[in-house]
């Protein structure tokens, strides 16, 4: 049977004793953060992940996600595990207390991030994704949605999605089919279809707000096969209206749930968009035929710019999920080498009277799990670091320029050094 123990106090040694937290009280978030707080947070989420969400963790992928009728059903327990997860307040740990958030920084979110995906990726995706979602409408949502969308979902009542990928594009989303058309009452009509979006569709919410990047036609109606037309929407599975209210469907559609390898817990969906009404954020774009100055962008890029704020805090939740991974199969990797017997050590044998020694006694065997260790002690401060530095980067502090720049260059190694080496401890 599988285990995981949270380490919380391996990140109590790297948040007070590496990083200091204490001494950084003047950042946004940090005021109130005492090591009691901390240690609050990091022992409870450790004990929510350990006997809420572990223990589904096997037999959610064994069961997976069904797709029958056009709905989705998570796997036995989900429901009530992520409904736990929500009234912990888990859901809404890093958002702003403006909107019913903990408004706690991304260095702790961070580590309940990987806690949860050590113990379920599967289940802790989708809260992951609502996290990134509400992050987005905040940055660029009109104050209809802040106030009446951002808090539902900060308390967990409703998901978020992020919808990039089509059939036809993944890496190059210029090549993006999706388009939407402007109507009279100022809303879109979005039609495309959209692949791979995880938590696209689930039981575990009464609504789904999905943040999708499509083009848009310009002042002569033309689509371009530039990234100059795209834009950044909100489109409900329920229509909300601006007063909060919820009325029908809209046009989005489940097409099924993709095949995967694992986390087969998670749903990731194919989406059909079909009439289905978008709200476009951000600034109207600047007509194309207007001549920009010099470095100027044009204002439907601000589209992609929200997207891109979705997709780097995505980016560092993607590494965290590697680093997660790696930390559950050392420990699991630890307990079986400790259990298992195969053969007999190099210099002799360790427990005669045994028909072979324990799998440990192997160097090779100990070589594996301490780089496996190592690579995944190492990444966590290396993420933690970096999330440090996205806070550094929004405060007062002299050196607030440099930090954003780490954070810009440290994403990318994050995500594809803390996947490369959970793929390696898991190997
Ligand atoms: C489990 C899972 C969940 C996902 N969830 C979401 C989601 O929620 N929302 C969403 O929008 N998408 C999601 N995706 C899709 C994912 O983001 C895409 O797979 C990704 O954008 C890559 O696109 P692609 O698979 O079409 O690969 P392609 O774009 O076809 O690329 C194929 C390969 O070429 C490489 N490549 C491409 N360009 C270059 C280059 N210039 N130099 C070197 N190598 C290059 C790529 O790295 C890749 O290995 C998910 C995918 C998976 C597997």
């Amino acid at each position: 049977m599988p285990i995981y123990r949270a380490p919380v106090e391996d990140f109590r040694f790297l948040l007070h004793d590496v990083l200091e937290l204490d001494k950084q009280r003047d950042l946004p978030g940090f005021a109130d953060l005492s090591p009691d707080l901390v240690d609050d947070i990091l022992s409870n989420a450790g004990k929510f992940c350990e006997e809420v969400l572990q223990p589904l963790n096997q037999s959610g992928d064994e069961e997976g996600c069904r797709f029958e009728n056009g709905t989705v059903s998570t796997p036995k327990g989900f429901r009530r595990a992520y409904k736990a997860y929500c009234e912990a307040g888990w859901s809404g740990l890093g958002a702003p207390e403006s909107v019913g958030g903990a408004g706690m920084p991304p260095i702790l979110t961070m580590a309940v991030h990987e806690m949860g995906m050590s113990a379920n990726q599967s289940l802790a995706m989708y809260p992951m994704l609502t996290a990134g979602a509400y992050g987005a409408l905040l940055a660029t949502g009109p104050d209809w949605m802040k106030q009446h969308i951002a808090p539902r979902m900060v308390s967990g009542e409703w998901a978020g999605t992020m919808a990039l990928t089509e059939p036809g594009c993944g890496t190059d989303l210029k090549l993006m089919k999706t388009r939407a058309v402007e109507q009279p009452d100022g809303t879109y009509k979005m039609n495309g279809t959209k692949i791979f979006i995880s938590g696209g569709d689930q039981d575990l919410t009464s609504n789904i707000i999905h943040m999708v990047i499509a083009k848009i036609p310009d002042e002569n109606g033309q689509i371009h096969d530039d990234l100059s037309t795209v834009n950044f929407f909100m489109v409900p599975k329920f229509i909300v209206k601006e007063d909060g209210g919820v009325t029908v469907r809209n046009g989005v559609n489940t097409g099924g749930i993709e095949h995967k390898m694992g986390i087969k817990g998670q749903a990731t969906c194919v989406l059909n968009f079909d009439d289905a009404i978008a709200w476009r954020l951000g600034p109207k774009p600047t007509p194309r035929s207007t001549p920009l100055g010099p470095g100027e962008k044009r204002s439907s890029s601000a589209g992609m710019a929200g997207m891109f704020g979705m997709m780097n805090a995505a980016r560092l939740g993607v590494g965290i999920q590697g680093i997660g991974l790696g930390e559950v199969a050392y420990q699991n990797g630890y307990a079986y080498a400790h259990e298992r017997r195969v053969g007999r050590a190099l210099t002799g044998p360790m427990e005669p009277e045994k028909p072979a020694d324990l799998e440990i006694v192997h160097p090779d065997v100990k070589r594996m799990l301490l780089q496996a260790r190592a690579s995944t002690e190492g990444l966590r401060a290396l993420a933690a670091w970096t999330t440090l530095n996205i806070s550094i980067s929004r405060s007062s502090r002299p050196e607030a320029e440099t930090a954003g720049l780490l954070e810009d260059l440290m994403t990318p190694v994050i995500k594809s050094f803390g996947t490369d080496m959970g793929f390696e401890a898991a190997n």
